[in-house]
C-alpha cells in the first residue's frame, strides 16, 4: 500500500479503523492529528485550532511566532520541496491536537530556528519571553545530540539524554512530534537515511511515547517505522488484516449493536466503538509468538465509553451477564489503577458467533488518558473549573510527571513495560557537550574536572579554567544536563593540584589526577636526589657524570637515571649505594642520622645492628635509612594489605589499609609509598595487633580471655580495661600474632566465650 504525505487519511482508512459506525458522535477526542492537509496551514487556520480548545489564547504571541518562524526559514525547502516552514506548522498542528498550552505550541513553531537560521536564544528570549526560549533550546540541544550520535554511534546516550532532559517534560512532546512529522513526510528522504530514522523511531521515540501514555502517538510512529523497514510484511499483515475485517464485517456490526442496544436498555448512554490491533503490534506479536495471523484471536477489541465510574461497573454487570465470561482475562484498573494512571476495566466474553470478544470498559477522562498519556494529563488546558480547581489539576497533573518518571526510571516493572523494554531512564547521569558538540556523559554531580578527564587526560592535566554555556565558572561546578562546557587550559601547568583528586566524581579522573600527581611528585624527588647524590659527591671529592651512572643503572636495578634520582630522593635508596655503583672502591662515611632507629629496633627485639635495622620489619618497597615502625595503635600483620607513610625527620610507619588514621594523609600522595609484606609461612617473627573486648563483669572473666589468647598462641603484651557500665568491661588487648589468620583464629575463639559480648580488631 502506498501512502504519501498528502493523503495520510488512505493510510488511516487502511490501518485505523474498523468499519463500524459509532452508535453516538465521538466523544471529544482529537481526530486531526492524522488530518490530511492540502497545502500549508494558514496562521489563522492555526490560531484557530489553539482556540477552539484554549479561548484565553494569546493570539498575537502565536501570529508573532508564526511569522518570526516563516520569516527565519525564509526561503529554506524540506526534501519534498515544500517551504521548510511547512514543516514547524505541522508539528504544532500536532500538537494542537493534544490540546497544549501556548509556550509549547509557540516553541514547536521555533523548534528549528537556533539550530537552523541565524535566529538566536537570546533574540527569542527577548521576543517570546525565558519560558519559550528555555523550550526551543531544549529542543536544539536534543537535535545537536542526534547529530552527533549518529556519527559517533552514541544512540545509547541519545535515548538516556532524552529522558535525562525531561525537566521539561513538554521538550519530549515538541521532540515526538516532529519525529512524527518527518515520519509521515519519509518518502522523500533519501532510502539510506529514511532506514536509519525508521530504526531510530522503532528504538527510541515510538517506546518514548508509550512510556509517556500516549499510545495514539505511540502506534502511528510503529507503523509508520514498520512500513518502511519491512514493506512486504507491512502489506501481507495489512492485507489479511483487510480480509478478515471484510468476513467479520457483519460480525463486529453485530456485536457493536447488541452492546449497544443492551446498554441503552438499562438505561445507559454509551460510546461503543470496534478498534482492530495495528499491524505492528500484530506482527510483533506473531513473530514473539512465532504464530500465524490465523491463530491471533484478539485482533478485535470493543471499547465502552461512559460518563462516570459507576456507569462503567453498572455496564460491566450488563455485559457479564448478557454473555459467558471468559475466565481470568478480568482486570479492573479503575479501582486498582495501573501506575502510569492507566485506568480501565479489561473483560473478554464469548460473544455472538461464539467469538472472543475482548472489552475496554472506561469513562471519557479515562479514555483520554489511555490515549495521550502525559499531554492529557499534564498540559490540558481546558479552562474548566474555578481557580481552585484548575491549580490542583495542575498539581495532580505535575503528581503524575513525577511519578511518569519514577517508573521510567525503575528498570524492572515486567507487567507495565513488557514491550518497552529498551527504554531505561538514567537519572543518575548527566550529558554534557564540548564546544564542538562532542557529547559526554558523567555520572550525577559531576563537576567540570571529570568533564575534562572525560575529554582527555592532557585536558583535564592542564586545565585551569572553564566556561559552561559560555560563562566562566569554577571548575568545581556541578554539570547539569545539556551544559555546553570549554574547558581553559594552560601548558604552563605541569600537574594537576592533588586538592581534585577529592573533588573528582568519576573514578577516571581521580586515577589521572593520582598518576599526574604521582609523576610530579616523582619529579620533585628526583630533583631532590639529583641535590643529595651531588653533594655526597661533592664531599666524597668524587666525580659525578650522568654517562657514569647510566652504565651503572643495572647494578641499581633502575631503568633511568631519572629513576635512581627519584628512588634516592624517596629515601629506597642511599646516595652512598649510587656512589658504589659508580665507583665500586667507593668507601661510605658512617654517619648516624636517626638516633631513633636503635630504639626501635631494640623494641622489637631484633638484632640491634643498624645496618640490618630496616629488615627488623620484613616488609619490601623500602630500602633506605630511614626506621621502619608500626602504626602506633594496632600496628599491621602479614595478611593485612599495608602502606607506608613517610614522615620526614621520622621514618616510614606501616599502616595496615583499613586503618582510618590513613585518612590524615590523603592531601599528601607524596608520602604514600607501595610496601609489601616479605615473609612467609615459616618466619617466625610475631607482629603487634590490638583488639577491643566487650565482656561481662562476672567474676573469672578477665582469666577466661587470657585462657582463651594464651591457649592459642597469642602473647598479649598489655592489657587496658575500662568499665562501660556496672555489666560490661571494655578491654583494649595488645596482642603478638603471627598473622592476620593467627589473628582471626584468636577472635573467633573468643567470639565464641559466653563472657565476651563483642570483639573487634583496632586498626591503628
Ligand atoms: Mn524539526
Amino acid at each position: 500500500m502506498a501512502y504519501s504525505r498528502r493523503t495520510p487519511r488512505q493510510m488511516q482508512a487502511a490501518t485505523d479503523s474498523v468499519a463500524v459506525a459509532p452508535a453516538s458522535p465521538a466523544p471529544a477526542r482529537a481526530k486531526t492529528m492524522r488530518s490530511p492537509r492540502t497545502g500549508m496551514m494558514r496562521q489563522y487556520d492555526l490560531v484557530e485550532r489553539v482556540r477552539s480548545y484554549n479561548p484565553d489564547t494569546n493570539e498575537d504571541l502565536l501570529n508573532r511566532a508564526y511569522v518570526y518562524a516563516m520569516k527565519a526559514h525564509g526561503t529554506q525547502t524540506r526534501a519534498s520541496g515544500d517551504p521548510y516552514f511547512s514543516h514547524p506548522l505541522e508539528v504544532a498542528a500536532i500538537l494542537t491536537d493534544l490540546k497544549l498550552d501556548d509556550a509549547t505550541i509557540v516553541a514547536a513553531l521555533l523548534h528549528d530556528t537556533i539550530e537552523d537560521t541565524e535566529a538566536t536564544r537570546a533574540e527569542i528570549d527577548h521576543i517570546f519571553g525565558h519560558e519559550i526560549g528555555a523550550l526551543v533550546e531544549g529542543l536544539t540541544k536534543l537535535k545537536r545530540l542526534e547529530l552527533v550520535s549518529r556519527e559517533a554511534k552514541q544512540a545509547e546516550n541519545l535515548r538516556k539524554l532524552l529522558l535525562a532532559i525531561a525537566d521539561d517534560v513538554r521538550v519530549l512532546l515538541i521532540k515526538l512530534a516532529d519525529r512524527l512529522h518527518n515520519m509521515r513526510t519519509l518518502e522523500f528522504v533519501p532510502p539510506a537515511s529514511r532506514r536509519r530514522i525508521a530504526e531510530e523511531t522503532l528504538d527510541i521515540y515510538a517506546p518514548l511515547a508509550g512510556r509517556m501514555g500516549m499510545q495514539e502517538m505511540r502506534e502511528e510512529l510503529e507503523d509508520l517505522a514498520f512500513h518502511t523497514l519491512d514493506p512486504e510484511a507491512h502489506a501481507v499483515v495489512m492485507q489479511q488484516l483487510d480480509a478478515l475485517t471484510d468476513r467479520n464485517r457483519n460480525l463486529i456490526g453485530e456485536i457493536e449493536s447488541q452492546l449497544s442496544r443492551n446498554l441503552q436498555n438499562n438505561g445507559m448512554a454509551a460510546h461503543v466503538s470496534g478498534r482492530r490491533k495495528k499491524p505492528f503490534s500484530i506482527w510483533t506479536k506473531m513473530e514473539r509468538k512465532s504464530i500465524g495471523f490465523e491463530q491471533l484471536s484478539d485482533i478485535f477489541g470493543f471499547r465502552i465509553v461512559l460518563d462516570s465510574v459507576e456507569a462503567c461497573y453498572r455496564a460491566l454487570g450488563v455485559v457479564h451477564t448478557t454473555w459467558p465470561v471468559v475466565p481470568g482475562r478480568f482486570k479492573d484498573y479503575i479501582s486498582t489503577p495501573k501506575q502510569n494512571d492507566y485506568r480501565s476495566i479489561h473483560t473478554t466474553v464469548i460473544g455472538p458467533g461464539n467469538q472472543r470478544v475482548e472489552l475496554q470498559i472506561r469513562t471519557e477522562e479515562m479514555d483520554r488518558i489511555a490515549e495521550f498519556g502525559i499531554a492529557a494529563h499534564a498540559f490540558y488546558k481546558d479552562n474548566v473549573g474555578s481557580p481552585t480547581e484548575r491549580l490542583k489539576r495542575e498539581s495532580n497533573a505535575f503528581a503524575w510527571l513525577r511519578r511518569t518518571i519514577g517508573i521510567l526510571s525503575e528498570s524492572a516493572n515486567p507487567e507495565e513495560f513488557l514491550e518497552h523494554t529498551k527504554l531505561e531512564l538514567f537519572h543518575d547521569q548527566v550529558f554534557c557537550f564540548t564546544p564542538k558538540g562532542k557529547l559526554i556523559a558523567l555520572p550525577r554531580k559531576a563537576n567540570v574536572i571529570d568533564f575534562a578527564y572525560a575529554v582527555h587526560t592532557d585536558v583535564g592535566n592542564s586545565a585551569v579554567g572553564c566556561k559552561i554555556n559560555g560563562k566562566f565558572a569554577p571548575l568545581s561546578s556541578e554539570l547539569q544536563n545539556g551544559d555546553e562546557v570549554e574547558v581553559l587550559t594552560s601548558k604552563a601547568q605541569a600537574a594537576p593540584p592533588s586538592a581534585w583528586e577529592a573533588l573528582a566524581v568519576t573514578g577516571k579522573a581521580r586515577a589521572a589526577i593520582r598518576r599526574a600527581t604521582r609523576t610530579a611528585v616523582r619529579d620533585q624527588y628526583a630533583g631532590l636526589g639529583r641535590r643529595i647524590v651531588e653533594r655526597l659527591f661533592i664531599r666524597a671529592k668524587i666525580e659525578y657524570a650522568d654517562d657514569k651512572l647510566k652504565g651503572a643503572l643495572p647494578r641499581l636495578a633502575r631503568s633511568s637515571i631519572e629513576d635512581v634520582m627519584a628512588s634516592v630522593g624517596r629515601g629506597e635508596i642511599k646516595a652512598s649505594d649510587v656512589a658504589r655503583a659508580m665507583y665500586p672502591d667507593y668507601k661510605e662515611e658512617r654517619i648516624g642520622r636517626f638516633g631513633a632507629k636503635k630504639n626501635l629496633a631494640t623494641k622489637l627485639k631484633s638484632p640491634p645492628d643498624a645496618a640490618r635495622s630496616t629488615s627488623a620489619i620484613p616488609i619490601r618497597g623500602i630500602n633506605s635509612d630511614l626506621p621502619v615502625k608500626f602504626a602506633p595503635n594496632g600496628g599491621a600483620v602479614p595478611g593485612d594489605r599495608i602502606v607506608g607513610i613517610v614522615s620526614p625527620g621520622e621514618g616510614i610507619t606501616i599502616y595496615p589499609i583499613q586503618s582510618p588514621a590513613l585518612k590524615d594523609f590523603e592531601e599528601e600522595p607524596e608520602r604514600w609509598l607501595d610496601v609489601r609484606w616479605d615473609v612467609d609461612d615459616t618466619t617466625p617473627q610475631r607482629f603487634p595487633a590490638r583488639i577491643r573486648v566487650d565482656n561481662v563483669n562476672e567474676p573469672g572473666s578477665l582469666a577466661q580471655i587470657a585462657t582463651v589468647i594464651a591457649e592459642h598462641d597469642g602473647n598479649i603484651d598489655n592489657i587496658h580495661m575500662s568499665r562501660q557500665s556496672p555489666d560490661f568491661t571494655e578491654l583494649t588487648i595488645d596482642l603478638e600474632v603471627y598473622d592476620l589468620k593467627h589473628l582471626s583464629a584468636i577472635i573467633a575463639q573468643l567470639r565464641a566465650k559466653a563472657v565476651v559480648a563483642r570483639v573487634e580488631r583496632v586498626n591503628g
